[in-house]
């Protein structure tokens, strides 16, 4: 088969996008919340816990605790018996307390737009500064999370397993307008259809646009690329 030329991949990407959009046009993130403080603590405890469980769990935990000046100060006994069912209550109880003192004390109780500002708070990888600020209208960014990664690999948008390199590739290949976008429908495609294990390829509205149709099993968990990380400035 042909190498296909970055030219060539960024018009397929856009194809992709548009018959995602088509066959969802309701994609959105699946978490619960009001503001942005409820959509950054509904992420930090949808780590390693599905979105279902996390919208069980934060009425009763945003009704006590609805901001980050109140969640600071919150016994812990308390947050962590209501986010108990979100598993790693323990961890994720000091990320909550922790984050929100860190608003407090550097951005006035909000929660920052920048994306670089998100990440340095407590408990806050750059993925879920990258869902946040998509959410909130902050700064542009693609997200990968775990089906991001997934799909991004068997449509062939990057070959790396590295967030950070795969999120350069898929901005590369989508315009800015575009990346929030294609993170919520390569999310959606991944919880409905492409699979981790046996993808629905049969039912795929990209199957022909997809490199890796009829791919038998899951992608490898880990492996490291040759090529850098850029930084961003
Ligand atoms: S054809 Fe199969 S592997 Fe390709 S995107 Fe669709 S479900 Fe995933």
């Amino acid at each position: 088969m042909p190498r296909e030329s970055h030219a060539a991949r960024a018009a397929r990407a856009r194809q992709v996008l548009r018959a995602l959009d088509a066959a969802m046009p309701v994609a959105h993130i699946e978490l619960d919340y009001r503001t942005p403080f409820e959509l950054l603590v509904a992420v930090l405890l949808a780590a390693q816990c599905t979105d279902k469980r996390v919208n069980l769990v934060t009425p009763a935990l945003f009704a006590r605790f609805p901001d980050a000046r109140a969640m600071a100060p919150a016994p812990t006994p308390v947050v962590e018996k209501l986010i108990r069912s979100c598993g790693f209550f323990r961890a994720k109880t000091r990320s909550l307390k922790a984050m929100s003192a860190a608003l407090l004390a550097s951005h006035g109780g909000e929660v920052p737009r920048s994306r670089a500002a998100l990440a340095a708070l407590p408990g806050v990888g750059n993925k879920t500064a990258g869902v946040v600020t998509v959410h909130i209208g902050g700064e542009p960014a693609f997200p990968v999370d775990t089906h991001v990664r997934r799909l991004a690999r068997r449509l062939g948008f990057s070959p790396s397993l590295i967030p950070d390199r795969i999120e350069e590739d898929l901005q590369a290949l989508f315009p800015k307008e575009d990346w929030a976008q294609g993170h919520q429908l390569l999310v959606w495609h991944g919880r409905r259809t492409c699979f981790a294990r046996k993808p629905a390829c049969d039912r795929c509205v990209v199957a022909a646009l997809c490199p890796k149709v009829g791919v038998p099993k899951a992608e490898p968990l880990a492996k490291s690329s040759p090529r850098p990380v850029r930084r961003r400035g």
